[in-house]
């Protein structure tokens, strides 16, 4: 279904009323909706198969949509053989040893990783330059943490994932330090992160403008404005998105009883909402827009919906796409 305008009402009075809140904005960012054009115009120009490092952006669906049209994804390059085909890097971005390695196998790569991830690695790479210790602000293991560690020599960027961690750390020269962060973490919990480092040392460098996108702050600024008044929030995103865990993480802290991550409709938990009056619904900034239309579509199935857009930021964010794909586009 289309999203309908505010207030109208989709389906029979013999159904239970539900209030829908869609937040707004929601559901894919310019670096996400970059990263599936790069890969669609490499099909577009080149054929199948395109080759794909790790899951383009964080979403099984779109994912899946890709490989229907020839997309190849792999985890690492030794996975694809020798070809002249091209290898995208995802949106999340790679360590400088991808793209060296793809190099010196003669893999034609275009990079995929998100303008505003390049820039936490340029960050990096400058604080290194000028003789900083730099503490990285994130979740381990996530392919960002990983691709923004490996811009600088092993042992060079120590992680930070929590404030125990913050209250922890011991730099080698407290006096030539700097932080940086992941695009994709809760902006409270990393305010509170900074607040300690910033305590314990007052010199430390931070970004010149926040690390953390506004994708990611623009979501959660939306679901904070829903959250204390409503009786469920749904986010539709993957497991392994990080944006869209944040976003079920905010709701509950901002005072909704029950927030649900979601992939698709048939994953919402009917009996824990058969009661609910008011529901807010959001998107990962990896999730497409047919999600919630689909998971929309579900509630008006059950009962009589209102929906009202709840929008917390206007988003005009566009990102240039590589120069080799532009002529296609
Ligand atoms: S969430 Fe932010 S950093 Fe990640 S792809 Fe989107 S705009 Fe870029």
């Amino acid at each position: 279904m289309r999203v309908p305008s505010p207030n109208s009402p989709i389906m029979s009075e013999a159904n239970p009323p539900l209030d829908i809140l869609l937040c707004s904005p929601r559901g894919f960012c310019a670096g996400v909706d970059r990263a599936i054009q790069i890969v669609e115009l490499a099909l577009k120009k080149f054929g199948p198969p395109v080759y794909v490092r790790h899951e383009i952006v964080h979403n099984r669906y779109v994912v899946d949509g890709l490989k229907a049209k020839g997309a190849v994804f792999v985890e690492e390059l030794d996975e694809i053989p020798d070809t002249d085909q091209p290898v995208v890097f995802s949106a999340h971005g790679v360590a400088k040893a991808v793209p060296e390695a793809a190099r010196l196998r003669n893999l034609f790569h275009l990079d995929a990783t998100c303008p505003l991830v390049t820039k936490v690695h340029r960050e990096a790479e400058i604080h290194h330059r000028k003789g900083r210790e730099i503490v990285l602000i994130g979740h381990a293991g996530h392919p960002e943490v990983v691709g923004t560690m490996g811009q600088l020599p092993p042992g060079t960027i120590t992680l930070v994932e929590t404030e125990a961690d913050a209250r922890a750390f011991q730099p080698k020269a407290p006096d030539k330090l700097a932080y940086i962060t992941q695009t994709t973490l809760s902006v409270d919990d990393t305010a509170a992160i900074v607040a300690i480092l910033g305590a314990r040392f007052p010199a430390i460098t931070a970004p010149h403008k926040e690390d953390i996108c506004y994708a990611t702050t623009n979501r959660q600024e939306a679901v904070k404005r829903i959250a204390g008044g409503i009786d469920a929030m749904i986010v539709i995103g993957a497991p392994n998105s990080s944006n869209s865990q944040r976003l079920r993480e905010v709701a509950t802290r901002a005072g909704c009883p029950l927030s649900m991550l979601v992939q698709r409709a048939g994953d919402l938990d009917w009996p824990k909402l058969a009661v609910i009056r008011r529901v807010g619904i959001t998107a990962g900034a990896s999730a497409p827009e047919v999600l919630v239309e689909e998971v929309i579509d579900a509630f008006a199935a059950r009962f009589a919906v209102t929906v009202e857009v709840v929008t917390a930021a206007e988003e005009a964010v566009v990102f240039n796409l590589p120069k080799a794909l532009r002529e296609v586009a």
